[in-house]
């Protein structure tokens, strides 16, 4: 929204790559040619990935923004409206690049506690955002580490409430229960983030995707750096928009496990948090973490104000199974010393 745009980006004007087609291309500094096509520059705007990602949302492509991750997404909305000094809210706990990512753009973070970290408090939220006066509010949905889903009534309340800009993450949204492919409906004020990293299994490609009014797509245009997503990683995306079944059946998957997962946990005694995302996250022993560790098993212990929880990502049918071998071992072992 044009109200919300920092000061000095409401007369830049974006960047234009314009395609002509040609017989030699000598317009670009481009070198030659040693590995198929990678001496071109990619797409700026990678047009035909947009067009597939329109078409699946429901949407134009004007109103789709591709990015280096949706981390790069994130930054590029703080660059195009957070002014020095200006704050950014969010819940707490949430994801911790947000404050990170504040700080390096030189705002103010504030974080909302959310209710025993397994409840938001919507009007709460909502008089907080105003009392701090922010600029930018995150919300998380379904939320990392805690996997919370705050119902989409209450989403829509925030946005209709804050006098701000929102980002709605929805970095995990595809291992929720809801409709899964509806976008929500425009305001003005709302940019929803996706991102290839997490249901599509494609972390390492840094693929993301940002849908908004065209007004938005375009101011955040003029903050993006030319060529964000390179040729590899828009080929890549385009195959795997094309091969939807794989990601579902993964999803499947990994919807099934989670709920296997909970009922071993509960049986262990820990209780994990209930979760929309593609991981549990609880508090537990230090002693089953450094078991877990000891056997090379990786999950993510937090610390300072979480110290104590744990996140477990919710992996293969064996990935899982490694899981429930060191908890059992840990137990078996405190069983024989009673
Ligand atoms: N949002 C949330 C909530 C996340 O948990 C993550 C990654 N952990 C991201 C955004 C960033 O993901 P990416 O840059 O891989 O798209």
């Amino acid at each position: 929204m044009e109200k919300y745009l920092r000061e000095e980006i409401k007369s830049l004007v974006a960047y234009e790559v314009i395609d002509r087609d040609y017989k030699v291309k000598l317009d670009a500094n481009e070198g030659i040619e040693w590995i198929k096509g990678l001496n071109r520059y990619p797409g700026d705007r990678s047009d035909e990935l947009r067009e597939e990602l329109a078409e699946q949302l429901g949407r134009n492509k004007d109103e789709i923004l591709l990015g280096n991750g949706s981390s790069e997404l994130i930054e590029l909305v703080m660059k195009a409206y957070l002014e020095a000094g200006e704050t950014v809210a969010s819940f707490s706990p949430t994801f911790s690049m947000y404050r990170n990512f504040t700080i390096m753009h030189k705002g103010k973070y504030v974080g909302y506690p959310l209710e025993n970290m397994k409840k938001l408090n919507v009007d709460g939220f909502v008089e907080f955002v105003h009392e701090e006066k922010a600029k930018i509010v995150i919300l998380t949905n379904p939320n990392n580490p805690t996997g919370l889903l705050i119902p989409k009534e209450d989403i829509v309340k925030i946005i209709k409430s804050v006098d701000a800009m929102v980002i709605l993450d929805e970095a995990y949204i595809e291992f929720s229960d809801g409709p899964q492919n509806e976008t929500m409906e425009e305001f003005e004020n709302l940019i929803i983030l996706r991102t290839f990293s997490k249901a599509m299994s494609l972390a390492g490609i840094r693929l993301g995707y940002m849908v908004s009014n065209e007004k938005n797509i375009e101011y955040i245009n003029r903050v993006r750096s030319p060529f964000n997503v390179n040729m590899l990683t828009q080929e890549m995306g385009l195959k795997a928009l094309k091969n939807r079944e794989t990601t579902s059946k993964n999803i499947e998957i990994i919807k099934k496990e989670r709920e296997r997962m909970r009922e071993f946990l509960q049986g262990k005694g820990i209780e994990p948090f209930s979760s929309a995302a593609n991981f549990l996250f609880f508090t537990t022993s230090k002693e089953i973490f450094h078991a877990l560790e000891d056997s090379a098993v990786l999950i993510k212990g937090f610390s300072g104000e979480l110290e104590g929880y744990y996140r477990l990502t919710i992996g293969t049918p064996e990935e899982n199974n490694s899981v429930i071998k060191v908890i059992e071992e840990v137990q078996n072992k405190n069983n024989e010393y009673k």
